[in-house]
């Protein structure tokens, strides 16, 4: 089997079968930590990655530590409680966060949080990504809603995703950030590139001053098209639909008679309490 440097398969070579070493949960930890940095999702000493090793081990990154320039050894493992098992460095003062979601959603096997510019501008606008305005973005995520502000490492933050994690997989913090989370670290990543690179887009159509969301008809076809989607292992529900929409709403009903496209104001905050 073909795969790159990281043991991925490449497209069109068969999937692994075998699961991953803790070795290669390092190595991958380090790889995607690198990525965020790289791509500007993660300034200085910003965010944290993590695995679910087994049931009662998870592998995550140190605190005060550049994501970029990680190695395999800084690593630490922690129980299910947060209790260091192994490793130098101290924990994440962000672990509670990842240990919510893995508690909460037992399919999730990765948990990347970062601070993606776009998206995280978003956050701190109190506007949460949730209008259907790309197709494929529909069908991956579904909507990325907004979790009201926590301080960091307190539990007012696990408090304000409580909610949330089950039935999404990527959601925005309110004036802090993102978390993404998959069936494994890759899945998490992909799901955090598609957040940032919605946002970019969303940001598009704000500056653009109109905004095109598609109807409830499109949506039932990306509903029935992710049923079938090969790979989409996402629980998130669909955006919710844009106020004023009506069941019959589609591209053309969102036309003006000269074919102008409505301007459609941004949903303001739904804050989830
Ligand atoms: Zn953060």
């Amino acid at each position: 089997m073909r795969a790159n440097a990281l043991g991925y398969a490449e497209p069109g070579a068969l999937p692994p079968t075998v699961m991953p070493s803790e070795r290669q949960y390092r190595r991958e930890i380090v790889f995607f930590g690198r990525s965020l940095h790289d791509r500007g999702y993660v300034a200085a000493m910003d965010g944290n990655l993590s695995v679910r090793l087994d049931e009662n081990r998870i592998l995550a990154t140190p605190t005060a530590m550049c994501k970029g320039m990680m190695r395999p050894s800084d690593l630490v493992i922690v129980d299910q409680n947060g209790r260091r098992i192994s490793g130098r460095r101290e924990v994440s003062s962000e672990i509670a966060m990842h240990l919510l979601i893995y508690r909460l959603r037992p399919d999730v096997r990765g948990i990347v949080h970062a601070h993606p510019p776009t998206a995280t501008g978003f956050a701190a606008a109190g506007i949460p990504l949730n209008q259907p305005l790309v197709c494929e973005v529909v069908i991956g995520l579904g909507s990325i809603p907004l979790a009201r502000y926590g301080t960091p490492g307190t539990p007012e933050l696990t408090e304000a995703l409580e909610p949330l994690v089950p039935h999404y997989d990527a959601l925005l913090m309110s004036n802090h950030g993102v978390v993404a989370y998959g069936v494994d670290l890759h899945h998490a990543y992909m799901k955090m590139e598609t957040v940032e690179h919605f946002a970019q887009i969303a940001l598009v159509t704000h500056l653009l001053g109109h905004q095109q969301p598609l109807g409830s008809a499109e949506l039932e076809k990306l509903l029935v098209a992710r049923s079938k989607y090969q790979g989409s292992k996402s629980s998130a529900a669909l955006p919710i639909c844009v106020t004023g929409q009506d069941d019959e709403d589609n591209h053309e009903s969102r036309r003006s008679p000269d074919s102008t496209p409505v301007q459609v104001k941004p949903r303001r905050v739904t804050r989830h309490s």
